[in-house]
């Protein structure tokens, strides 16, 4: 008698009986379970039962071979227990199926399997589960369900809505997947890192309070809908190279690792109240609509400097780019790369600023002191110095604009800083520029200026308390008095007369006669004024209104 040739899981034919669609009719080439056309439900049913049971005359040891039928609708797998390997390699169902709260106590396969509607709600699959490269059909539901070993989903096409709400997965895979419903995955656990590389959302995707630990990567996805991270927490999570075509939101998204989104393009984008505990990095990202940080906060673990990381970064419109109140909870300052960032339009308005000597510093600065820069644990060459002044340039326009005067003089100086410590600009410059940072913080600091023009005067004092000026009472001074011998004794008599030169008093108590003397009065005479002149300017450039 011939038997049904398809081959089975264990690549033996399948050996049942060809089928007889009725006792007269000639057998068709496959038995009932390969035979696609219509046949009793009940016996297809009963053949079910048997091999979960493992009581069919086909059972063999260890495993329910599914492999290869064709389901009609109606077969009821719901609340079965397979204490077996499960196999439904290419099993097709061509009506719904479900297979609510079944439970897989080994393995199950359902690799290459074609589903039209199918439920999967509460099922538990103690083994590893293989969804790879199945079509499912316009609906399907994973509520609830618990995966404990690994989930793997690749390659799958979902054509219709898909639910993953609730359900509890261990290192899930979905790379290469295709969704063309909207997929939810509202409060689901993915544990032991979730892969949903080069994956297709066509459609919504909603990961809403969803807690993926590990590494999650997303790399290259395409997000044709709007899509929610809102209120998700993610491990490591590398975005980078995606693409989202709609609304994309990051409300409240905490980040526990590192946040790459580099090269990812974003139509708009919030990421208010955002928590990024280990920095990220949005390196040459597009933002082409609006892109909201407000409240979001970078480096709230204090073990990693958290830096936000905008190096070549794209902002098509500056003006709907909000980075405001960044950092004002209780993470330390913010620490951010600009360099070849348009950042001069942005709204920046009451950021923390990370602060190194009393001014704002910006990240690209402190690269260039530590010689290069790191990236996702990897030492890359830090930017060049013209690069960062640019930056500052652009920052200082920014803040003027909204009058922040000191974060303005800040990133002044932080260009100028960048200009004299750049070797390329003529040596005679960057030696002017020392001078003029000595002297009076290039003219933004007018308690440097101030505290420098005393020690000027002071400096005076000394050089004419000094034996070798010959200072001594004026001829015709009428408070003619003897200058004592000690420069102790004679400092008071200097500081009087440093003070009379420098603000050139005609009538003076004491005179110079000696050469040396004279120079040095010529020298005050120069010096002073300019220091003074200094000092205006920072006292104007400070309070300008
Ligand atoms: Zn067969």
């Amino acid at each position: 008698m011939e038997t049904c040739t398809v081959l089975m899981a264990d690549n033996e034919p399948c050996g049942r009986p060809l089928y007889k669609p009725t006792p007269v009719a000639a057998p068709v080439s496959a038995c009932i379970m390969h035979f696609d056309g219509p046949k009793p439900l009940d016996l297809v049913q009963g053949e079910v039962n048997a091999l979960i049971a493992g009581t069919s005359q086909r059972s063999k040891l260890g495993i329910s071979d599914f492999s290869g039928f064709l389901f009609p609708g109606g077969v009821v797998f719901s609340e079965a227990v397979f204490s077996r390997y499960a196999c439904f390699i290419g099993a097709k169902f061509s009506g719904p199926v479900d297979f609510s709260q079944a439970k897989f106590t080994k393995d199950a396969n359902f690799a290459q399997a074609r589903f039209l509607q199918t439920a999967f709600c509460n099922a538990v699959f103690a083994g590893a589960c293989t969804f790879a490269a199945v079509r499912f059909g316009h609906r399907v539901d994973f509520g609830k369900v618990t995966m404990k070993k690994k989930a793997d989903f690749r390659d799958s096409r979902f054509e219709g809505e898909v639910s993953f709400g609730d359900a509890t997965l261990h290192s899930a895979v979905f790379s290469e997947s295709e969704f063309l419903g909207r997929a939810w995955f509202g409060g689901a656990s993915i544990l032991e890192g979730a892969d949903f590389q080069t994956v297709h959302f066509h459609s919504d995707a909603d990961f809403f309070d969803a807690k993926l630990f590990g590494r999650c990567r997303f790399t290259y996805g395409r997000y044709e809908g709007d899509s929610s991270f809102s209120g998700t927490l993610l491990g490591d999570s590398d975005f980078s190279c995606s693409e989202f075509r709609a609304f994309a939101n990051f409300y409240k998204t905490v980040f526990t690792g590192q946040a790459s989104f580099n090269l990812t393009k974003f139509q708009d984008v919030r990421f208010d109240s955002a928590r990024f505990d280990e920095g990220a990095e949005f390196e040459s990202a597009t933002f082409t609509g609006s892109a909201e940080f407000q409240n979001a906060s970078f480096g709230f673990s204090s073990a990693h400097a958290g830096i936000a990381d905008f190096t070549n970064a794209r902002f098509e419109s500056p003006n709907k780019v909000w980075l405001t109140q960044v950092n004002r909870g209780p993470a330390p300052g913010l620490r951010v790369r600009f360099v070849n960032c348009d950042v001069e339009r942005i709204h920046l308005e009451d950021v923390r600023w990370h602060r190194r000597a009393g001014r704002m510093v910006l990240q690209d600065e402190l690269d260039i002191d530590l010689g290069y820069k790191e990236r996702l644990g990897q030492r890359c060459e830090s930017p060049g110095h013209e690069l960062v002044a640019i930056a500052y340039r652009q920052l200082i326009d920014n803040f003027d604009k909204v009058r922040s005067l000191d974060l303005a003089e800040d990133c002044y100086c932080g260009a100028m800083d960048m200009t004299r410590r750049n070797l390329g600009v003529p040596l005679v410059s960057r030696c002017v520029l020392a001078v003029y940072k000595v002297l009076s913080s290039y003219g933004s600091s007018y308690a440097r200026a101030l505290l420098v023009l005393v020690l000027f005067v002071l400096a005076f004092a000394s050089v004419f308390s000094a034996a070798w000026t010959g200072l001594r009472p004026a001829r015709d001074n009428p408070a003619n008095v003897r200058m004592a011998d000690s420069f102790l004794r004679r400092y008071p008599a200097g500081l009087i007369h440093a003070l009379e030169v420098a603000t050139f008093q005609r009538d003076t108590m004491y005179g110079l006669p000696a050469r040396p003397g004279r120079l040095a009065t010529i020298a005050e005479q120069v010096v002073i004024p300019i220091q003074a002149g200094l000092l205006a300017l920072a006292l104007r450039r400070r309070f300008r209104r």
